[in-house]
């Protein structure tokens, strides 16, 4: 089985559910938690999809119908998760300036939670001291990442408890007779070097004698996956040899075997994903060839936000003469998704697809300008299935209240 959408099947989507749509494929997705599985064979480690980068509830089934725990980053994610049959066993919540009520209801679900904030520890010790095991997040002062915005790990970082603060943790570890198991560490999002998630496991290392409830080194997220052409993911082999090695020494030295946790978001579902759009208008200027779609940074953010690079092909015209172009939305802002981009001849009506758009995309959506959110669409064993309608005025309307004048 293929485990890409053809070019015929992503037009027949578009003209069953209309565009722009969100496609995924489902195997790919068992594909890619496969390789994990496959690499870290023998290695004593779980993964746990970082559901933020796409919560769509099928979705979720999906990975859970595959054996993959998941990773939350919000309550109501949480929520969904155990929706989507998770239980709260396979369920990790690993927060980031949240107030403390969420944790309460995290602890109240029974799911593992990552503390990130003193404040947060302090009033976990006084509500539950040492009668419900727990995890820290720690800023290891390390630089990763594929660009500043994504990078959550350097000196700089709001995320994490600062490694410089060991002391004040352990001080209300002692005070509240506190068991941490867990210790987490979540440097940045598209991490390429392997190196890296050694690193951290060399922090994790010095830190050991300090906890002795440990049981889990929670390493996050953040593998590669490549967006260009000739790029290069995270070398997952690699990583499975140098962590198992690393767990090696660990259990040498102490004793005692950790687990490994991974958080995977874009490794599992970026590349299972395609937004496929139409083309309202071609305007050539002097200076730039214009290929006006009908979406924008309301749909697909990563190339506004972050100068993601996503590979566009006409479905319509994919023999054409390939000529320059910048792919633009229908929003208000400069909202590209390409400049400079060789893509054969685009014509106004042509169907033009977003690759690699699975993560990030849909979940980092909105309803700016009034636009509707797309429709999903699921390829499961050769099947189209819709996931999610596309919002109607209805919902636009939902939540909102007008006033008589
Ligand atoms: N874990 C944590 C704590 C994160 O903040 C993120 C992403 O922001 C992830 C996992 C997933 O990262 P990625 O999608 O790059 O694998």
């Amino acid at each position: 089985m293929s485990l890409t959408i053809s070019n015929e099947q992503l037009q027949a989507a578009a003209s069953q559910y209309g565009t722009p749509l969100y496609m995924y494929h489902a195997e790919k997705i068992t594909a890619q938690y496969q390789q994990l599985q496959n690499a870290f064979e023998g290695v004593y480690a779980r993964f746990f999809y970082a559901c933020k980068a796409l919560t769509n509830l099928a979705v979720l089934q999906h990975v859970h119908s595959i054996g993959c725990n998941i990773d939350c980053s919000s309550i109501n994610e949480v929520y969904l998760a155990l929706k989507a049959g998770f239980n709260p066993e396979q369920i990790l919540y690993t927060s980031n300036g949240i107030s403390f009520e969420e944790i309460e209801a995290a602890v109240e679900a029974g799911v593992s939670v990552n503390i990130d904030s003193l404040s947060n520890l302090e009033k976990f010790g006084k509500a539950y001291g040492s009668r419900y095991p727990v995890g820290i997040r720690l800023r290891p002062n390390i630089m990763a990442g594929g660009n500043l915005k994504i990078s959550t790990g350097h000196n700089g970082s709001k995320f994490g408890i600062p490694i410089e603060q060991l002391t004040e943790i352990l001080t209300i570890k002692e005070h509240y007779k506190l068991r941490i198991n867990c210790l987490h560490v979540h440097t940045g999002s598209e991490i390429k070097d392997v190196e890296v998630f050694i690193k951290v496991a060399d922090i994790f290392y010095d830190l050991v004698p300090s906890f002795p409830d440990l049981q889990v080194l929670d390493m996050g997220g953040g593998f590669k996956v490549p967006y260009q052409e000739g790029e290069k993911g995270t070398d997952i082999p690699l990583l499975a040899k140098r962590v198992g090695e690393v767990l090696n020494k660990f259990e040498k030295s102490y004793g005692k075997k950790f687990q490994v946790w991974f958080e995977p978001g874009k490794y599992l579902v970026s590349e299972c994903g395609y937004l496929i759009t139409s083309v309202n208008v071609i305007k050539e200027t002097p200076t730039v060839i214009f290929a006006g779609v009908n979406s924008g940074f309301n749909h697909l953010i990563r190339p506004m936000f972050y100068e993601a690079y996503h590979h566009i092909k006409n479905l319509s015209n994919p023999n054409g003469k390939v000529k320059i172009y910048a792919v633009t939305g229908n929003i208000c802002e400069t909202d590209n998704f390409a400049w400079d981009r060789p893509i054969n001849e685009i014509r106004e009506g042509d169907l033009l697809v977003i690759e690699n758009a699975g993560a990030y995309g849909f979940e980092m959506g909105s309803n700016y300008n009034a636009r509707f959110l797309p429709a999903q669409v699921l390829l499961r064993d050769e099947k189209m299935l819709l996931i999610r309608k596309r919002d109607t005025m209805e919902d636009l309307l939902k939540n909102q209240i007008g006033l008589s004048y």
